[in-house]
C-alpha cells in the first residue's frame, strides 16, 4: 500500500462496504461539513468552557515510556498549549483518552457517529498541543475519527507487519502496544524493526478516518488539535474481544492482571 485511500461523502452502506468490509484506512472527507462540532469546537470554547474542570493530562509518549500523569483544569490547560510547539524530546502535555461527553453531555449533539448504528459506540475526545504523540499499538475494534481543529499525522502498518513491530506485554485498554518507540528505534533490541514499511496520512480539520481493527498505527500532532475517535464494537467484536477486553481491565483496575506494566497507571497512585 502506498497511500491511503480517501472517499469523498460515503453513504452508509458504501461506508460498511468500501471502508469496514475492505479491512483498509480510508480517509474521509466532506463529511463533518454538517457536523455542528466544526467550526464551534475550539481551544479557545474549550478554554472558556473548561474552566473549574478537572481533568488528567499525561505526558509524552505513555504507550512506550514510563506513563506521567497530571492533573490540570481544562481552562488553563488549554490557555497552556494554545499556540505552543513541543520540541522534539520534550514531553508534550496531552488530554488523550478524554471522557469528552462525560464532562460536556450536551456536546453530544455536535457529533454524528451513525455510521455505527447498531453497534456499542465507544467515542473518545484527543485535545493537545503540536506535538503531542501516540505511540505504535493497534486497536480490537475499528475506529473513526473526526478532526475537528489542527491536524494530525497517522503513521500506518498492516496487520501481515506484526512481526517486523514486536508486540508486547504492556497493558492498556482495547489495544496492543508495540514495544518498539518508533522515534528512537533501538535496531540492537528491535532489529526486525527496519524491515516494516508504514504509510503517512495527514488528517486536516474538517475530515475523518477510518481505522479498521488490527492495523497498527501511531499519530502525532502537528499542531494545536482537537479530535474525537469512536469506536464502533458489531455483535462478533463485543463477544469476542470486547467484553473479554472489559473483563480484563476490571482485573487490571483491581490489581489483579498485568499490573505495574501498563499505559494507564504510573507506578505509583494516580488512575486513569
Ligand atoms: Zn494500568
Amino acid at each position: 500500500m502506498e497511500e491511503i485511500r480517501r472517499i469523498h461523502r460515503p453513504g452508509r452502506r458504501e461506508f460498511l462496504r468500501d471502508c469496514v468490509g475492505a479491512d483498509e484506512p480510508v480517509l474521509l472527507t466532506g463529511l463533518l461539513d454538517d457536523w455542528p462540532a466544526m467550526g464551534k469546537w475550539t481551544p479557545e470554547f474549550f478554554e472558556r468552557e473548561g474552566e473549574g474542570k478537572r481533568v488528567r493530562i499525561e505526558y509524552g509518549n505513555v504507550l512506550q515510556d514510563t506513563p506521567r500523569f497530571s492533573e490540570w483544569e481544562l481552562g488553563p490547560y488549554l490557555r497552556h498549549i494554545r499556540g505552543r510547539t513541543v520540541s522534539p524530546g520534550e514531553p508534550a502535555p496531552y488530554l488523550a483518552y478524554f471522557d469528552l461527553f462525560k464532562y460536556f453531555p450536551e456536546l453530544r449533539k455536535d457529533v454524528d457517529f451513525s455510521y455505527w448504528k447498531g453497534r456499542i459506540r465507544i467515542p473518545i475526545g484527543w485535545i493537545g498541543p503540536s506535538g503531542s504523540f501516540t505511540g505504535l499499538h493497534y486497536d480490537i475494534a475499528p475506529n473513526l475519527f473526526a478532526q475537528f481543529h489542527g491536524s494530525k499525522e497517522f503513521t500506518f502498518y498492516p496487520p501481515g507487519q506484526s512481526r517486523y513491530l514486536y508486540p508486547g506485554r504492556k497493558y492498556d485498554i482495547g489495544s496492543v502496544l508495540s514495544e518498539v518507540d518508533s522515534r528512537r528505534p533501538d535496531p540492537v533490541r528491535f532489529p526486525l524493526f527496519g524491515k516494516a514499511r508504514g504509510v503517512k496520512t495527514v488528517v486536516e480539520a474538517g475530515q475523518m478516518l477510518f481505522t479498521p481493527a488490527g492495523w497498527w498505527h501511531q499519530v502525532l500532532g502537528l499542531e494545536t488539535s482537537i479530535s474525537v475517535s469512536c469506536f464502533g464494537f458489531g455483535i462478533k467484536d463485543t463477544l469476542t474481544r470486547g467484553l473479554p477486553g472489559a473483563f480484563l481491565h476490571g482485573l487490571h483496575g483491581m490489581g489483579l492482571y498485568r499490573k505495574g506494566n501498563c499505559a494507564c497507571h504510573m507506578q505509583k497512585g494516580a488512575e486513569r
